[in-house]
This record gives C-alpha cells, sequence and structure tokens, in this order.
C-alpha cells in the first residue's frame, strides 16, 4: 500500500521532517537502540542541510537513497512521507511500540502531568520545548523540568547559573504555550550523606524537586538508610526517584540496599511521595516495596523519567503497576492539577 503524503504542519515542518520526526519518537517509546535512534535523527539533519525543496525533489527523482547517510528504511520513510512507496515501515512501528494499558487504563485517565522529565539542558535528547509539546499532545496539562543537578557530570548536570536561564525559558515557553504549563524543577543527586547537591536557596525556589541517588548505589546498609532518610526530610524534597536503582533490562543492577521500613515512614512523615519510575529497564520500586510504601500511608508520583517525547508515553507502565497495587487516584500526585499538586507539596 502507498502512504498518504503529507502536507506542512502547524509547526512548519516539512513531510520529510515529520515522517522522520514521527520515527525516533517511535523508536524511543520502544527502547530500541541508540545508534538506531541517531541513524534517523542524524539522517534528518542531513536532510535538514539540504532544505526541503531539494529533498523533495531527490525523492521524486528516485535518488535520495544515493546520498550517503541515508539508508533503505530511511529513504522509504521519507518517500512514503510525499505518497510514494509503502509506509509500512512506519505502520509496522506504530504497531509494535504501543504500549498496552490493562488495569491502569482509568488511571491514566486521570493523569493530569508527568514529574519527571530530562531535556537537553542536561541528557535528554531534544530541547525542552519539544518535551513539553509531546507532553501537551498526550493529553497532559503540565510537565516538570527535572535536569540533572551539578555533580552528574557525565548527564551535564545544571549549576545554579544553568538552573536560572532554565527557569527564564521556562517562563518564556509558558507565555507561549498557555494554558499549558511547565513547571520548575530538577532531580537533584543525593550526595553520599545524604545532602543534596543543590543549595537550599535554590531548592526553595523550584516547583518541584525530586532527590535521587546516583552514585554509591550500594553503600553499606545502615549508611543508605541514613542518607535516603536525611534526603525525603529536607523540607524542599517532594520526591524520591526510582529509589533502589535496580535495572531489569540491558547491563542489569542490584538493587541497593537500605531499611525501606525507616525510609517509607519518613517520607510520609516528611510529605515526600516515592515515585513509580516507570522507565522499563528501571520498574522502580520493585512490587513488595511498592506496597510497603503504600503501608506506611506514602503518597506516590507515576513518571515517566523520559529523555526524550516517546518515552513520555512510558506513564502506563506505572499506571498498570499502580493499579496493580491497588492505589487509588488520590494517593498520585499527578492526578492533580498543577496548582493542587503545588499546595499539597508545599503542605
Ligand atoms: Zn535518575
Ligand atoms: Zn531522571
Amino acid at each position: 500500500m502507498s502512504g498518504d503524503a503529507l502536507a506542512i504542519d502547524d509547526r512548519g515542518r516539512a513531510p520529510y521532517q515529520q515522517a522522520l520526526d514521527r520515527v525516533v519518537y517511535l523508536l524511543d517509546r520502544g527502547l530500541a537502540p541508540t545508534r538506531k535512534v541517531r541513524a534517523f535523527a542524524k539522517g534528518r539533519a542531513i536532510l535538514d542541510e539540504l532544505g526541503s525543496d531539494e529533498v523533495e525533489r531527490l525523492v521524486r527523482s528516485g535518488r535520495l537513497i544515493a546520498l550517503e547517510g541515508i539508508g533503505e528504511s530511511i529513504n522509504s520513510v521519507v518517500s512514503a512521507a510525499y505518497g510514494i512507496g509503502s509506509a509500512s515501515y512506519v505502520e509496522k512501528l506504530e504497531t509494535d511500540t504501543l504500549i498496552p494499558l490493562g488495569s491502569g487504563a482509568e488511571l491514566r485517565h486521570q493523569l493530569k502531568g508527568d514529574c519527571h522529565s530530562h531535556s537537553e539542558w542536561s541528557d535528554g535528547s531534544v530541547e525542552l520545548r519539544s518535551m513539553a509539546e509531546a507532553a501537551q499532545a498526550l493529553g497532559h496539562q503540565y510537565l516538570v523540568a527535572t535536569d540533572h543537578s551539578a555533580r552528574l557530570t557525565i548527564a551535564h548536570g545544571l549549576s545554579p547559573e544553568r538552573l536560572a536561564e532554565q527557569i527564564d525559558e521556562i517562563e518564556r515557553l509558558n507565555a507561549e504555550m498557555k494554558p499549558f504549563r511547565i513547571l520548575t524543577g530538577m532531580e537533584v543527586d543525593i550526595l553520599d550523606d545524604g545532602q543534596l547537591d543543590l543549595p537550599n536557596e535554590w531548592l526553595a525556589r523550584l516547583d518541584v524537586v525530586i532527590a535521587s541517588v546516583h552514585h554509591r548505589i550500594h553503600q553499606d546498609r545502615d549508611e543508605m538508610t541514613k542518607r535516603l532518610v536525611r534526603a525525603v526530610a529536607n523540607p524542599h524534597v517532594d520526591i524520591l526517584g526510582h529509589c533502589t536503582n535496580r535495572k531489569v533490562l540491558g547491563n542489569k543492577r542490584k538493587p541497593s540496599s537500605f531499611d525501606a521500613d525507616y525510609v517509607f515512614a519518613a517520607c510520609a512523615r516528611f510529605n515526600t511521595a516515592v515515585e513509580i519510575n516507570c522507565r522499563p529497564e528501571r520498574q522502580d520500586p520493585p512490587e513488595e516495596l511498592l506496597a510497603l510504601a503504600i503501608e506506611w500511608d506514602c503518597r506516590v508520583s507515576i513518571d515517566s523519567d523520559a529523555h526524550s517525547p516517546g518515552q513520555l508515553e512510558w506513564v502506563n507502565y506505572g499506571c498498570d503497576k499502580a493499579a496493580d497495587a491497588g492505589i487509588e487516584p488520590e494517593r498520585v500526585l499527578n492526578t492533580r492539577t498543577a496548582d493542587e499538586l503545588l499546595t499539597l507539596i508545599s503542605s
């Protein structure tokens, strides 16, 4: 079957740009290997250099495939965007990467935002605007920008100076994207002793603060317990991110060891939600720990921890997990509107 030709869209994107962006989105949604995603992103960059008129001319003369860096798949995707050849590559990807919703369908419907996301400000793949537009397209009312803090140099963590620049950008984007809202935030590193990688006066300026461990994951159990309790007791911390740091896919990683009763009791006491991290390789916390957090009456936040637009759809996994654990919508931070959320976490 041959695909319908696309027109320039409301964001001014040429047909080849829309088609390649969609493929990148779907590959990210399906947790495809980075090199595969990059090949398509690079293909788009090569064609951007040529300009859309030249791209269309090459497509129509069948000479696109002769370009260096443009393989069979990119050629077929781009050609289909101009109504030439089969659209089966994208169609198959649409089906194969679809994330089905089971028990969490109702809860997913009630989510109003996502509290954990990354953009090019740290180690995300696209600019913040693109993340926000994708969140909006999924029906969210808000997205919290939670890029990494400075200590995570490998992820280009934000210094207070760069955070200030990001906050300015958020203000500009919010003026343009109304009523959609980007909330300010950070995924702040929890240091070895439970202190946080951003001074309190900065944490106080942010709408939402996630505190996460990213190093010395297999610290001694007692030390890790104290480290986490100290972090979640900080009055500026709203969410404890991926609490065990386990990885269940790819380069697997054992969970860190801590006294979960102490940590969750502290989360409940200090009004810090426990994150249900939806990343397929994390699936954190494990079911038994999630059940314990509920016993302690902790709130939860169903977070994509998306580093690219397609990954924002991963909240579906967390909704199923929460529903299976019997979690009621009132316990979930992001079933609240942005204003309700801000009131709730500041109390
Ligand atoms: Zn993290
Ligand atoms: Zn993160």
